[in-house]
């Protein structure tokens, strides 16, 4: 498939350049990128212009809850092992963004796509994908968890007779439950922190049982899949026993498993896991996460916490007391307004480092930590939270639009 650069047709020409010009105002009128808006105006001219853009590629799709734009870009290094890649990097993941992406793919061979979690079935149907890694799945701050299991289900009608190969998390039963639909299922022992959302199965709604690293339904016999691949301390384990080190400039626990799936990926379109490690070496920051800026003198690592798994995991990436953090809540549009998320989270892990909080709903984040029983103050903003901030390299940590604010902020 990949490799034959079999021309656009007339139509599809057009909408690409159509989406261009949109594009290119929208830039002028000062409104970022405007990759969205130029993807959105080609798909109205030529619904089909994504599935005929995607037909001379090899596609891979990434969906999760937390890690696709991460997963997204260590696969995609990965892959370039192998030749030219297009990718929707800055993570615009619904239809517009990803034709937008790929209307710039030139002569790439592969194409390595963001997807998000809501658009998944549909953009596999159109873009006919080679493979599909699925990483996780849990509450998001706008979704509940009812709606967390409609999602899986959603993800499991639309890759029923999926002929791509999906690369899925065997550790969490909501994943797995999506993916045993389809025909050809790579099992990665990735991990999962988060298990909120996972203590009834997902078949029959009975209670799960969580021996150790295994899970299973005592009711209907769903139960944890064998997997092919593991991430095992700082090493992935391949399907044929052997441990490949992981050396990543990102950090924790998270971000190894990321790899791990990244790696079984990178196999399926016979890159070896041993080169595509080395390749991962190379992504340090990824739009701005885990990105180390200096302000006022001081240094401060960007993290980016979405939702209460993310939290979790942001926590599990800072160094023991006394580093000092700040800690930034809004509810904007893209946050959710409500902040009833914030009592998911166990703040009671910041126990012992110096907090100061910001945001738009900072006294929101107040109360909570409040009633964790974890000492912290209230700052105006974030110029007054850093020099309020003890000596030491200060970590970040932000939702949605309040990262996209403290990197306004404090970025270069
Ligand atoms: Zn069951």
């Amino acid at each position: 498939m990949a490799g034959n650069t079999e021309p656009l047709p007339p139509r599809a020409k057009l909408a690409v350049t159509a989406g261009k010009a949109a594009a290119a105002v929208s830039r002028a009128a000062g409104r970022g990128s405007g990759s969205v808006i130029g993807g959105r105006v080609a798909l109205k001219l030529d619904p089909d212009l994504l599935a005929k853009l995607a037909q001379n590629l090899d596609v891979v799709l990434v969906s999760a809850t937390n890690g696709k734009t991460t997963t997204t870009r260590l696969i995609a290094e990965a892959l370039r092992a192998a030749g030219p890649v297009v990718s929707n990097a800055l993570g615009a993941n619904m239809p517009a963004g990803i034709t937008a992406a790929l209307a710039g793919s030139g002569d790439a061979r592969y194409g390595v796509i963001e997807v998000d979690e809501k658009y998944l079935a549909a953009v596999a149907r159109d873009v006919t994908p080679k493979a599909i890694a699925l990483l996780n799945l849990s509450r998001d701050q706008l979704d509940r968890a009812a709606e967390t299991r409609m999602l899986a289900e959603r993800w499991r009608e639309g890759l029923s007779g999926s002929k791509a190969v999906i690369v899925a998390n065997a550790d969490d039963p909501l994943v797995v439950w999506a993916a045993s639909s389809s025909p050809n299922v790579v099992w990665v022992a990735a991990g999962q922190e988060w298990k909120d959302d996972a203590w009834s199965c997902p078949a029959c709604g009975g209670v799960m049982q969580r021996p150790g690293d295994d899970w299973f339904c005592g009711e209907c016999g769903f139960r944890r899949p064998t997997p092919s691949w593991a991430l095992s301390g700082d090493h992935v384990l391949d399907p044929h026993g052997s441990a490949w080190p992981i050396h990543l400039q990102l950090p924790g626990r998270a971000n190894k498993a990321n790899a791990t799936t990244s790696a079984a990926v990178a196999a399926a379109f016979g890159v070896p896991p041993q080169t595509a490690l080395e390749r991962m070496y190379s992504v340090t920051a990824v739009a701005g996460r885990y990105d180390v800026v200096s302000f006022q003198g001081r240094e401060i690592r960007l993290l980016l916490a979405k939702n209460p798994a993310g939290w979790l995991e942001t926590f599990s990436l800072i160094d023991g007391p006394p580093a000092p953090v700040i800690l930034s809540v809004n509810a904007r549009g893209a946050d959710g307004t409500d902040t009833s998320w914030l009592w998911d989270v166990d703040y009671s892990r910041l126990a012992g480092h110096p907090i100061c909080v910001i945001g738009d709903r900072k006294l929101d984040l107040a109360v909570r930590l409040e009633v964790a029983g974890v000492d912290f103050q209230v700052c105006e903003n974030a110029a007054e939270a850093v020099r309020q901030c003890p000596p030491g390299r200060i970590e970040a940590i932000a939702n949605y639009t309040a990262f996209q604010d403290l990197r306004r902020i404090v970025g270069n």
